[in-house]
């Protein structure tokens, strides 16, 4: 038996290049090892959503995106989070145990709320709880996180040892595992790349729009004009050049610093390493985005595929906590 692996993501519809390399080619990976649940967390996304009017298109949009990298619906459980409502069923009685206190400090709920205050609601402070439940409900034994995710997931396991502490053994502890998700930083060269913050490269550009985007990059301050030296080390465009160039620190770096590429020159050869990269990837999008119907099938395939064992593991908790 392989080991069971759980992951979500919001539907934020078209996923961009920080997305792909920090943690969709992962996923891709890990199916042939372990036993993959990916789910599109829309019951997630309502917690900062005012406008709900285009998840569906947004979850299209994204699961395109996952088939067209990769991810196998005959390998893996694809589906939407709120196509099996035993989720949140879990996620109340999880919150039943889980104290106040534990929630309230979170960082990132006390982050939200700075930054909606006039919307905190009661889903942003109980986020951990259903982040919770969507691993638990499919007993995965291990998530797939960044550094930066490693405290969430600890409170996912603390929920878990009082579940179990209270009621018996029930639910494997949720392991992280750990992936070097690279960090990719936006075309600001500041922030993480972010579809909110506006920095991002999206996948599925043409590949005339893909150079037109990379041209707005921001490079090394330091060269104002063609024949300064750069600084290849605080370019982001060196670090993009670092994912789909052969060997971007022997050849590249040198011209950088002795000023015999310019930064337009250097973007256009991105831009085209880039296209070069994903052209396999944009041709199989456009192939399945022809058959929309198609991937509510497999959604549709995948809920039910997921709600076998959903129904288990609620069956057994309620049986321990009383309720039957
Ligand atoms: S030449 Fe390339 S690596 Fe050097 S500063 Fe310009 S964009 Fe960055």
């Amino acid at each position: 038996m392989k080991k069971r692996i759980f992951s979500g993501a919001r539907p934020t519809g078209r996923l961009h290049l920080g997305n792909y390399l920090g943690a969709l080619q992962n996923w891709v990976r890990l199916q042939d090892e372990y036993d993959c649940v990916y789910c599109v967390v829309d019951i997630h996304a309502l917690t900062t959503l005012t406008d709900t009017g285009a998840i569906q298109q947004n979850i299209q949009d994204m699961v395109l995106d996952w088939l067209a990298a990769g991810l196998d619906p005959k390998k893996s459980i694809l589906f939407v989070q709120s196509h099996v409502p035993e989720v949140t069923e879990l996620s109340t009685l999880l919150g039943m145990i889980t104290p106040l206190g534990w929630l309230l400090r979170v960082p990132t709920f006390k982050e939200k709320a700075r930054l909606q205050s006039q919307n905190v609601n009661y889903g942003l402070v109980g986020y951990p709880v259903l982040m919770t439940a969507d691993i638990v409900l499919y007993k995965a034994e291990a998530v797939p996180v960044g550094e930066d995710q490693v405290p969430h997931l600890e409170l996912a396991r603390e929920i878990v040892r009082r579940f179990n502490g209270l009621f018996g053994d029930t639910f494997p502890e949720p392991q992280a595992k750990l992936t070097n998700f690279p960090l990719v930083v936006g075309l600001d060269g500041k922030e993480k790349m972010s579809k909110q913050l506006g920095n991002h490269i999206e996948l599925a550009l043409t590949a005339e729009e893909t150079p037109a985007k990379i041209m707005t990059a921001v490079t090394d301050p330091a060269r104002r004009y063609r024949n300064d030296p750069g600084h290849p080390e605080v370019c982001n465009i060196f670090r993009l050049h670092r994912y789909f160039s052969a060997r971007p620190e022997d050849e590249l770096s040198q011209k950088c610093r002795t000023a015999q590429i310019g930064c337009v020159e250097c973007k256009r050869v991105l831009a085209e390493e880039i296209n070069a990269a994903l052209r396999p990837f944009r041709e199989r999008r456009a192939q399945l985005a022809e058959h929309p119907q198609e991937i509510r099938d497999l959604l549709v395939d995948g809920a039910d595929r997921a709600r076998v064992i959903a129904r288990e593991t609620i069956k057994e908790v309620k049986q321990k906590m009383g309720l039957a």
